[in-house]
């Protein structure tokens, strides 16, 4: 393991000073959505986009229901986000199960409400699917969409990346070649799938860079709410549960409040030692709940401002 001088800087720093007090608040921050169910999780996702504006996001990005299936209330809620906050709106949108010609009316729309940020995705093959294949005069991959939407506006576009690898990449070289060709067709940055170890994402960056790879690798923190909810998904993406994050979560089930703070602390402990290499954004997956990251962000020094929350309200 290899640690550069900032890192060696931080874990000094770490040791001498009290807890977080020399973690700047000099950190981006974006926080991702999903499009709410009922009235009642509307409620929460507002309550919560409320109470995360007023430190001053990056942008609010809204996620994409596998197949297009949440493809109304992705716009409504990425509309209402450009209309009524201060904070530019993201939508995600994917390639499965639509034409290019009904993908780029998506895009079109976004477009006339004002959004100006796709975060655009291949998507998932449909459940059931064993593998994915493109809708016949679909977009084939990820790829193929940002030139797409490069055709159509001069949007801003993040696209995904996999320090763990996608689990249809035959290996990180090749997984890498897919990022490169996605920055290539005119993607601003990248947003990795969520990681445990700031390892993982450090040596994830350095072979990144060494394929070539300039543009920003932001990575995606997942805040854990429910450790077993976490533990699907990451076999889904093949994402790494380390036996240590197990251990941490044993016997918490029935314990919420004790639960969140275990969470908060697991999570703004990665960001610390990812802000110590260097990392100066940071995605949030934030479950539609705004309590552990607001809390994370706050132990990073990312305040809410009184111009921000006046902006916000
Ligand atoms: C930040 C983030 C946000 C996401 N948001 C959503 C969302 O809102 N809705 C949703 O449904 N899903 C979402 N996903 C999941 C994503 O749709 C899946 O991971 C999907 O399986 C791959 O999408 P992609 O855009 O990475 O695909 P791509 O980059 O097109 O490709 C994925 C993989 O396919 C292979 N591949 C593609 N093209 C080629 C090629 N020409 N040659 C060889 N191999 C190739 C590679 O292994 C590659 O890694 C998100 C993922 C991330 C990390």
């Amino acid at each position: 393991m290899t640690f550069s001088v900032n890192q060696l800087e931080e874990a000094r720093r770490a040791l001498d000073a009290p807890l977080y007090a020399d973690v700047g608040g000099d950190v981006d921050v974006s926080f991702e959505f999903s499009p709410p169910k009922s009235e009642k999780s509307e409620e929460t996702l507002w309550q919560s986009i409320e109470t995360l504006c007023p430190l001053g996001p990056r942008f609010l990005s809204v996620t994409y229901g596998a197949g297009g299936s949440t493809r109304d209330r992705t716009h409504a809620t990425v509309a209402r986000i450009a209309r009524e906050t201060a904070v530019p709106a993201a939508a995600h949108l994917t390639c499965v199960e639509a034409t290019r010609e009904q993908i780029d009316a998506v895009a079109q729309e976004y477009w006339a409400a004002g959004v100006r940020h796709i975060v655009a995705l291949r998507g998932d093959p449909p459940a059931g699917a064993a593998d994915y294949a493109p809708h016949p005069g679909g977009y084939e991959n990820a790829a193929a969409l940002v030139a797409g939407l490069r055709r159509l506006h001069p949007f801003e576009i993040s696209v995904a990346a996999y320090p763990e690898c996608h689990p249809s990449s035959a290996d990180l070289a090749g997984d890498l070649d897919n990022l490169k060709r996605k920055l290539d067709a005119g993607a601003n940055r990248a947003i990795t799938q969520f990681f445990f170890e700031a390892e993982t994402f450090f040596r994830y960056r350095d072979a990144a860079a060494a394929a070539g790879i300039q543009a920003e690798i932001v990575p995606g923190i997942m805040p854990i709410g429910s450790f077993a909810g976490v533990q699907r998904m990451a076999a889904m993406c093949r994402t790494d549960v380390p036996g240590w994050l197990a251990r941490l979560f044993e016997g918490l089930d029935d314990l919420p409040a004790a639960r969140q703070l275990v969470a908060a602390t697991v999570a703004a402990e990665l960001c610390r030692k990812l802000y110590a290499g260097g990392v100066k954004q940071l995605h949030f997956y934030t479950m539609n709940k705004a309590e552990l990251s607001y809390a994370i962000c706050h132990l990073l020094g990312v305040r809410a401002t009184p111009r921000q929350a006046a902006a916000a309200a």
